[in-house]
């Protein structure tokens, strides 16, 4: 059985045939503008999966998972709020119904790459699974007794936005010292800008003149040895750790897979994550949770939301 895995992002679609072992059979990305209104973005969408269905000879759409940013209502194929697309109340299964011939499921795009872990990562040879996306923002999908657990409304898993620092940084959701605001890749670059208009990055600010400030440009300052890029790898590792070590104490999982463009920093960003994890975190716990990097990273989303709607 093949099911079309789509994975919404801020500017483009990843559209995958997936069979029922994870296996991508054919894929496709494609532009999609979601800075306008919800119906319009909707109907490029479905108009970007008609053109991929007859680009693959397709005699009918087959059945649809979708993963997308922000609170979704599964049940009522809802999406409640998304601050990231600009979203509230968008019935989107709805919209997509009316273009599309097909039986659709939609889900949250973190929760989606959890399953993706939980399905590849871990050839479903654990029983609790957490998955963290580390990337613009961050995202968290929780999977216990095999399950993806997304609590009584729905909202559970979002882990990004764990209280870790209460009078810290403003982050997008209104909080305060949310992981997000501290681990992001949003984050990241806040804290380097400070430290570059206070003259304390003279390496990072020579490398701006070839490149634009992004995580894996501070993490260059950092091989380099600034040590202000060190720093801000150092903090947001340790407290990516203190988050790890409350996901540790609370939900005693087996694996947590880590992954999104921030978690390519590597050691940078996990040595000190490690360390602050079994400083803090109950030691049975800690013994017992293998933390990785997925290898999977690019197609977590794609085929975790189709391998959804075959549970
Ligand atoms: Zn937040």
């Amino acid at each position: 059985m093949t099911v079309l895995g789509v994975d919404c992002g801020g500017t483009n679609i990843k559209m995958a045939l997936v069979k029922n072992n994870g296996d991508i059979a054919e894929r496709a990305l494609e532009p999609v503008n979601f800075r306008r209104p919800a119906a319009r973005a909707i109907a490029d969408i479905a108009g970007r999966i008609l053109k991929f269905k007859s680009r693959m000879g397709l005699s009918r759409i087959p059945k649809i998972g979708m993963g997308i940013a922000g609170e979704v209502d599964s049940a009522r194929g809802l999406v409640r709020f998304s601050p990231n697309l600009g979203w509230k109340n968008v019935p989107l299964k709805a919209l997509l119904a009316k273009k599309l011939k097909s039986s659709i499921h939609i889900e949250n795009d973190a929760n989606c790459a959890a399953w993706g872990a939980f399905c590849l990562d871990s050839k479903r040879d654990c029983n609790n699974l957490i998955c963290l996306t580390l990337g613009t923002g961050v995202g968290g999908g929780i999977i216990l007794n095999k399950k993806l657990y997304t609590g009584s409304t729905g909202s559970a898993g979002e882990i990004g936005h764990m209280t870790i620092q209460h009078d810290g940084r403003r982050c997008g959701c209104g909080n305060r010292g949310c992981l997000e605001s501290l681990v992001g890749a949003w984050g990241l670059i806040q804290t380097a800008k400070e430290g570059l208009r206070r003259g304390r990055a003279p390496i990072l600010k020579k490398m701006l003149k070839e490149e634009k400030l992004s995580p894996k440009l501070i993490e260059a300052a950092a091989r380099k040895n600034e040590p202000f890029s060190k720093k801000i790898w150092a903090d947001a590792g340790e407290c990516l750790g203190a988050a790890l070590s409350n996901l540790a104490n609370i939900f005693n999982p087996d694996r947590v897979v880590l992954c999104g463009g921030v978690s390519k920093a590597g050691s940078l960003l996990l040595k000190p994550a490690l360390q602050a994890l079994q400083m803090r975190a109950f030691e049975t716990p800690v013994k017992a949770m293998k933390v990785t990097v997925s290898k999977y990273d690019e197609k977590l989303g794609v085929v975790g939301a189709a391998l959804l709607t075959l549970e």
